[in-house]
């Protein structure tokens, strides 16, 4: 892809006009953080999207995975379409910001900044319908369910893109940590792929005085998590990024007695489908030989959640192209590394190419903390973001 981009940088027209509105987005973001819900349960917050969005002037299309939106404004004699995707969703977790728009959905929070996500692409969204300076066709996404890694494979399988065909998509994840307003870009992977084990080691149990009567699944469960470790490091290739985590054991109940079974959850990260395999295979093999090993048995259950999040060079390159045209260029960040958390833009990037993008959140508590904090001051250069990647995306002379 060739891009063309516009060569003046710094204030414009684009900056202008969604600054002209800025007060009533960052009012909007705190409804929506003050209102979460939880993933596919994100009703009002869709009826409030699609409101806005009729309002501007857009086609929109409802009820795509329950609560999922397809919004299609088209301009001009252009024939490329491009696709921009924001995420609804929130997490199960009491927030404990003690801000004064937290949120009011006991249990339920935003902690994943999917509102400000939702708010950026609402913010683009009228800029682009009301001054928006475009040829073709704009599409953008509202996704539910996205922290349970549903949302998009739902949309998918209901045809997402055979309704409504684009040519790439583009979406983007604030992150804590990386100085507010900064983008970052990855080439190839730039998301792990997430997968889980359920392992059941079953032993016989007893009493605790006793222990040469029974089979102690609690001492075969501590040496199947010591040789873990050696799936990463001794069988991995050094050069490959690998996590394997065993963040949940469970047995028993009294100092005396030897329980019967133990439960351990494990989650497993990697960025490439022969390492993601490799994980697959090995896993289950040591748990089912350690377990062996004391007269135990390990039952596992390898739950394949969803695969590396592989951006496309081209569509990247073009991004990030946007993002130097558009701001100082030490707003790029140098070298932005990918990232082991999950995320389901992967399945769309599997059927389209485009870019996952990332924009700094500044000094916020991590995402999924109890005090994460997303950052207003983000909104408007994310969306003006947004805007400059429509336009410069879809102009006639563009192929
Ligand atoms: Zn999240
Ligand atoms: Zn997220």
């Amino acid at each position: 892809m060739n891009a063309l981009i516009h060569p003046s940088r710094g204030l414009d027209s684009v900056e202008t006009g969604i600054a002209a509105h800025l007060d009533e987005f960052i009012a909007l973001r705190r409804d929506l953080h003050q209102y979460p819900e939880l993933a596919f349960q994100e009703r009002r917050t869709s009826k409030l999207v699609a409101a806005h969005l009729s309002s501007w002037g857009y086609e929109v299309a409802t009820e795509i995975a329950g609560t999922g939106i397809v919004a299609t404004l088209a301009r001009g004699n252009g024939k490329r379409r491009v696709a921009v995707r924001a995420d609804m969703d929130a997490l199960p977790i009491e927030e404990a910001t003690g801000l004064s728009y937290a949120s009011k959905n006991p249990g339920v929070m935003h902690a994943c900044g999917h509102d400000g996500h939702t708010t950026i692409l609402l913010a683009a969204a009228r800029y682009l319908a009301e001054s928006g300076n475009f040829s073709g066709t704009l599409r953008l996404i509202f996704q539910p369910a996205e922290e349970i890694g549903a949302g998009a494979r739902k949309m998918l399988a209901e045809g997402l893109f055979e309704r409504f065909p684009v040519d790439a998509v583009f979406g983007l994840h604030n992150w804590p940590g990386v100085p507010a307003g900064h983008f970052g870009f990855v080439a190839d992977a730039a998301m792990a792929s997430v997968d889980q084990a359920v392992i059941r080691i079953v032993g016989k149990g007893g009493h605790g005085a006793e222990p040469h009567r029974g089979v102690d699944p609690v001492l075969a469960s501590a040496s199947f998590i010591t040789a873990l470790q050696s799936v990463v490091s001794r069988n991995v290739d050094p050069q490959d990024m690998a996590v394997v985590t065993v963040g949940s054991i469970h047995a028993g109940s009294a100092s005396n007695v030897i329980p019967e079974s133990v439960e351990l959850k494990l989650t497993m990260r990697a960025f490439s489908q022969a390492v993601r395999d490799q994980l697959q295979q090995r896993v289950p093999a040591l748990a089912r030989a350690q377990a062996e090993s004391f007269g135990a048995r390990a039952d596992v259950d390898y739950r394949l959640g969803f695969p590396a999040l592989v951006n496309h060079r081209d569509e990247t390159a073009f991004a990030r192209e946007v993002a130097l045209a558009t701001f100082e260029p030490e707003r790029i960040e140098k070298d932005f590394r990918p990232r082991t958390a999950s995320e389901d833009f992967a399945f769309m990037l599997q059927q389209k190419p485009g870019s996952y993008l990332f924009v700094g959140n500044g000094e916020s508590a991590p995402l999924h903390s109890t005090r994460y904090d997303f950052d207003d001051t983000i909104i408007a250069p994310a969306a003006r973001y947004w805007v400059r990647l429509a336009e410069t995306f879809l102009t006639d002379d563009n192929g």
